[in-house]
């Protein structure tokens, strides 16, 4: 798999989504309603939500919020936000 396809965001949610179906005490460490982007509300357009849920899979920013390895994806430059930016 090209090295590009793990940037995209879709790709991502689609991991996310069913990571949680499965095993949602595995994100259970990022799992949140407050966009760490922002600190505010997941009910903005821009932050995508792990469906059906109000937990947000992708900050306004474009920030992944759970970790890509949790997800089976490769953990790149992706810093943890529970540790800061
Ligand atoms: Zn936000």
């Amino acid at each position: 798999m090209p090295t590009e396809y793990y940037n995209e965001d879709a790709y991502y949610l689609a991991q996310v989504e069913a990571a949680y179906a499965v095993e949602p005490l595995q994100l259970s460490p990022w799992l949140t309603n407050i966009c760490p982007e922002c600190d505010g509300s997941w009910g903005e357009d821009s932050h995508e939500l792990i469906e059906g849920t109000d937990l947000i899979a992708i900050g306004c920013q474009g920030y992944w919020i759970i970790s890509p390895e949790a997800v089976g994806l490769p953990l790149g430059n992706w810093c943890d936000w529970r540790e800061g930016f």
